[in-house]
């Protein structure tokens, strides 16, 4: 982990030797995106690994792991159309949001996908009537404690209703197959994927005894990364999540959606620094990328890691965004060597849910995305 960081770190560097490009823009480094999807899902017994598209849509991203046949996890009519530009064949994508817009569901039926998400009876019927006898699995709601972008509130159901969904999905003629979860995202906290699997467990053993048998475990996404604090490492989640997965779904199909494990780790925000200011005693650094066009996820706890090529006095700095929004306050208290106005900034691990959130808010351009 450590070796590749500084291997990536002279490709970033090199590519911003030898380019000209108008800050700020995201670097995606290939070699990063290779090794994670090589590690991801070898760890865990019959096991498929879908991308969560959501994390980086960008579509020489996509376009790259499709290369290297990962599947896709998708949600949107948007995120199907870049995919079929992509000639991505049905078979490797999954639909995993419980609640689809109807033109989403309309042209992921007509283009094959076989894969639903449902957690309410509105939507099996739904999905009986747009997507009829389709392979559906049901979004159990699990402990999100522990993650730093909890999805638990939004979706999901207890045991006893996920298995009348299950029942209601069979009545209603679709294939009732699975049971699928999140633990959240950034999650790490072990015991969230034992809970889980643990619940899911009780799922399949009451679904059995209705008739049901449960083909498909998807243990949704929620591996971390490293931004700041360290985080258990994937191989070491996956052989505690392998082990229970032996006991209770031996002879399962195990679903992973990973998202930000994916591509977080391998993208770095090269912006500039466009102003500097002390007020009362806080010392301000204003970057050109900030909570609208790429930081979004920095308001809901995410800290990064910034680089600056100074030699200046270390400070304390308050990191903020170019817009004229008092919201648009990225971090606090980033210990930094005292950069020029104008010199660069990298910030680390900035690969998922940066650009796939960005917005033209004030008129601040959404980074562009280089693969490296
Ligand atoms: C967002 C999402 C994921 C990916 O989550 P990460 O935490 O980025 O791994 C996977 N599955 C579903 C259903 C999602 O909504």
């Amino acid at each position: 982990m450590k070796k590749q960081r500084e291997k990536m770190m002279d490709r970033v560097l090199n590519w911003i030797a030898t380019h000209d490009d108008d800050t700020p823009f995201l670097l995606i480094d290939k070699e990063v995106l290779k090794e994670k999807v090589s590690q991801i899902g070898k760890g865990i017994n019959n096991s498929k690994v879908f991308y969560a598209v959501k994390a980086n849509p960008d579509i020489e991203v996509l376009r790259f792991l499709n290369e290297l046949k990962v599947g896709f996890e998708i949600a949107s009519e948007g995120e199907l159309a870049i995919l079929k530009q992509l000639n991505v064949e049905p078979e490797r994508m999954i639909t995993s949001n419980p609640i689809k817009t109807f033109k989403f569901l309309k042209e992921a039926v007509e283009y094959g996908i076989n894969y639903y998400a449902f957690d309410s009876f509105a939507e099996v019927e739904k999905l009986a009537k747009y997507a009829p006898k389709k392979k559906v699995y049901v979004r159990l709601s699990v402990p999100n404690e522990g993650s730093e972008w909890p999805l638990s509130k939004k979706f999901g159901v207890e045991i006893e209703d996920a298995v009348k969904l299950l029942l209601y999905a069979k009545e209603k003629g679709l294939e009732p197959i699975g049971i699928t979860f999140h633990v959240g995202s950034q999650c790490s906290n072990i015991y969230n994927w034992h809970t889980a699997i643990d619940k899911a467990r009780q799922v399949k053993e009451l679904a059995l005894k209705e008739g049901i048998e449960i083909r498909m475990l998807n243990i949704g996404g929620g591996y971390p990364i490293e931004y700041i604090k360290k985080v258990p490492d994937i191989e070491t989640i996956e052989m505690k999540i392998n082990s229970i997965l032996q006991n209770y779904f031996p002879d399962t199909d195990i679903f992973i959606e990973p998202g930000r494990a994916v591509v977080g780790d391998a993208g770095v925000f090269v912006s500039r620094i466009i102003g500097k200011a002390k007020r009362g005693d806080e010392n301000w650094l204003y970057i050109d990328v900030g909570v609208f066009n790429g930081l979004m996820e920095s308001i809901g706890g995410i800290k990064y890691q910034y680089i600056v090529g100074s030699r200046g006095e270390e400070k304390h700095w308050t990191i903020a965004g170019p817009s004229c929004d008092s919201f648009d306050v990225i971090d606090k208290e980033v210990l930094l060597p005292e950069p020029d106005v104008g010199s660069l900034i990298l910030i680390l691990s900035a690969g998922a849910y940066t650009v796939s959130y960005a917005s033209e808010f004030n008129g601040f351009s959404i980074p562009k995305t280089f693969l490296i």
